[in-house]
């Protein structure tokens, strides 16, 4: 399985990206929420990886579970961070035993408290070499992280343009792209990337926002911008959870159709472990297909 076979032009595509929670019932919850959105028949879902490989256990357990109990394809993400060439190799293992074959190759955040990242001794300071190392095991398809307004580190957006294109020829499959609100910033690094050669698949994420404060402190930490005329009517409805819930599904759903109309429909949605938001926003895309669709001249394949 390869993670470029999902995407075929034209095709409405998505999947979902979940994390370990901290208790059963939180685990509980969470299988409950996929099986509520099996009908939608996603791509894949990806299973995050905690800082330190503190929910390194974790991931395994819930990716097999949802694999195996909620019966979709799962993938899992993995991380340099704390780790040295070894437990990657045997962790890297485990999971190739257990019939995963879709990985998400990250180099992680600096664990919490500290500043910058510090590679472990025989370990990878960059996403790029566990990249490369991932591929040389074979049998994984492999998605990288893109970053539409450039990541938190890098000097400038060309630099961590330039070392993404490294993560691509390292073996990246497809790019899945950190989360952004406004659509200019995604356009523009498409067009980017393309013009210095990347020419896989680069898969916008989307983050339904259903919490204000809980926006801020994410955006905070990987340097997203919530524009500022969104930011304003959150912050005017700060005090009705159900209104500022709406609102992040209204912006989900238009900066969708913004990408469809301009790029592939291919999306990654940041479901932070709940099914509704999700669900009312593909029903919308679906419903958008389904007019265009209807509206070609009779025998006309769908497009883009
Ligand atoms: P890299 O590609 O290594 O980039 C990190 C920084 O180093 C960038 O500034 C880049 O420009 C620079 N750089 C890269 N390569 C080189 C090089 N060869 N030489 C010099 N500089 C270089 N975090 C988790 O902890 N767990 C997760 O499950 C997780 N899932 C994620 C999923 C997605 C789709 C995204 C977008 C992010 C995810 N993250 C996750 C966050 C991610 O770990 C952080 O953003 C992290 O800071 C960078 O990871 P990376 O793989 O992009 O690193």
């Amino acid at each position: 399985m390869n993670f470029r076979d999902f995407y075929k032009p034209g095709r409405l595509t998505y999947s979902f990206e979940v994390f370990p929670p901290k208790s059963d019932a939180g685990i509980a919850d969470l299988i409950a929420n996929l099986k509520n959105l099996r009908d939608l028949d996603p791509a894949f879902v990806s299973v995050t990886y905690g800082a330190m490989g503190s929910t390194r256990d974790l991931t395994r357990d819930l990716a097999t579970r949802i694999k195996n109990e909620v019966g979709v394809t799962t993938a899992f993400h993995f991380t340099c961070v704390g780790t040295s060439r070894n437990d990657i190799k045997t962790t890297i293992e485990r999971f190739k035993k257990e019939g995963f074959e879709l990985v998400v190759a990250l180099r992680g955040d600096p664990p919490q408290g500290t500043e910058k990242f510090i590679p472990p001794s025989d370990g990878f300071a960059h996403a790029n070499e566990l990249v490369s190392y991932i591929r040389s095991t074979n049998g994984f398809s492999i998605a990288v992280a893109g970053y539409p307004e450039g990541h938190i580190e890098a000097p400038n957006k060309e630099i961590d343009l330039e070392n993404l294109k490294r993560k691509v020829d390292a073996g990246g499959d497809i790019v899945i792209t950190q989360l952004f609100f406004d659509n200019t910033d995604y356009f523009d690094f498409c067009e980017r990337a393309r013009k210095i050669g990347i020419t896989v698949p680069i898969v916008p994420g989307i983050m339904p926002i259903s919490n204000l404060k809980q926006i801020e402190k994410i955006t905070k930490m990987c340097g997203a911008r919530i524009p500022e005329k969104l930011h304003a009517r959150l912050q005017e409805n700060e005090g009705d959870p159900e209104k500022i819930r709406e609102i992040g599904i209204e912006h989900a759903i238009a900066q969708c159709r913004g990408i469809m109309k301009q790029c592939q429909p291919w999306f990654h949605f940041y479901i932070l472990n709940k099914s509704e938001a999700v669900r009312r926003i593909i029903n919308a895309l679906d419903a958008d297909v389904i007019a265009r669709t209807l509206s070609l001249p009779k025998g006309t394949k769908q497009s883009s």
